[in-house]
């Protein structure tokens, strides 16, 4: 979203840009904060917040329209509307990052070798479908010039402030980069967001990532295609131990059940076959027709073995358990799988290679693989 231009015709252009750009940068910052605001508003705060906003703007406006003089205070800024005037007073020169996803996050800050300060707005244990921007995550923001999510609707909740925050800053939705027929379309135009199950089609987003990190911090550049080097060989012996692993099952005996439908692009690369309770989102209510449609194929396949997922409630597969039980046929969980969230910070788990490992490891030994690449657990 970076506006350069070199052509002299648009110096009257860019310099209408620049008298208008404070009006802007303010109506963007005064739409951000009642936008943060609204989530936790009553309806009374809500019409009082619209009403002073309104009234902000036009003795902002008023006051700009006199102030013949703005454009030439030497203010410089390369993005659109001129909005760095009024947020870059906020950062401080630490090259902050701040990603969504600790998916996307823990590679970006492996690859930049602290040459950047990534954030992760989402901890482990936390739906990404259901979260909601705290006024702390939304500051968090403001102090990086650069931001990534992943976009294709995976953040549902945070992606109207996300979009407010396009307009003046760094805003990259980097899964929506993926061309279309690389991504899982669920329903017309409708596409899964859960990337990262597929190691390499995630060395894509993480790819992606990082070149836009090297556009927002030259000085980085070198680090950066270190580590990517280096993280793209570690992506790609992850990949190949899993597919060695999984060529040993026969194909009718890998069924994975869990609890959302965030394994399809795991299921496709390595030939298994997917099912969940619920769609691609937590967001949606689960019907009683959905459950007892798995309990009746779960039976009929003797499916014994279904995973709960670390950022979903557990209850609903309980309930499938349950259903299961009362048709005489007995289900045990198989473990704890990370889908939509990583581990804890600091754990071989709260890594992107060290969730994937786990999610290997626990699926092969309930699954009673002998031998596999993924069968000692890292200290
Ligand atoms: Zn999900």
């Amino acid at each position: 979203m970076k506006y350069k231009s070199n052509t002299s015709s648009s110096l009257v252009k860019r310099a209408s840009i620049r008298a208008i750009s404070p009006i802007i940068a303010l109506s963007m910052s005064i739409t951000l904060v009642i936008n943060t605001f609204l989530y936790y508003s009553s309806r009374q705060v809500k019409v009082v917040f619209h009403l002073l906003a309104v009234l902000i703007l036009l003795i902002v406006s008023s006051a700009y329209a006199g102030d013949g003089d703005y454009h030439d205070l030497g203010h410089q800024s390369d993005l659109v509307g001129g909005a760095g005037v009024a947020y870059n007073s906020y950062v401080s020169d630490n090259k902050k990052v701040v990603s969504s996803i600790a998916q996307l996050g823990e590679p970006l800050a492996a690859i930049t070798g602290g040459c950047t300060q990534v954030k992760n707005l989402l901890g482990s244990g936390t739906d990404p479908h259901l979260y909601r921007l705290s006024r702390a995550d939304v500051l968090q923001m403001h102090k990086a010039n650069l931001v990534m999510n992943l976009g294709l609707h995976l953040e549902l909740q945070m992606q109207p402030i996300l979009d407010d925050m396009s307009l003046f800053k760094d805003v990259h939705s980097v899964g929506d980069m993926i061309p279309a027929k690389r991504l899982l379309e669920v329903s017309p135009l409708v596409f899964d967001p859960h990337l990262w199950m597929d190691p390499l089609l995630w060395l894509n987003v993480i790819t992606i990532a990082s070149h836009q990190v090297v556009k927002s911090y030259p000085e980085c550049k070198k680090t950066i295609i270190a580590g990517l080097k280096d993280y793209t060989k570690k992506i790609h012996d992850l990949d190949s131990d899993a597919q060695k692993a999984f060529q040993a099952i026969p194909a009718e005996s890998k069924v994975l059940v869990t609890s959302h439908d965030a394994f399809g692009y795991f299921g496709k690369k390595y030939g298994i076959k997917v099912l969940a309770i619920q769609g691609i989102s937590t967001d949606r209510q689960i019907s009683i027709r959905r459950i007892s449609r798995l309990v009746d194929f779960l039976v009929e396949n003797k499916i014994e073995v279904v995973f709960v997922e670390s950022s979903v409630n557990p209850r609903d597969m309980n309930a499938v358990i349950e259903g299961a039980a009362n048709q005489g046929y007995k289900i045990d969980i198989g473990g704890t799988l990370y889908s939509d969230a990583m581990g804890a910070s600091g754990a071989k788990e709260g890594t992107y290679i060290g969730m994937f490992k786990h999610n290997m490891r626990t699926i092969l030994n309930a699954w009673n693989v002998e031998d596999h690449p993924f069968a000692a657990k890292e200290a």
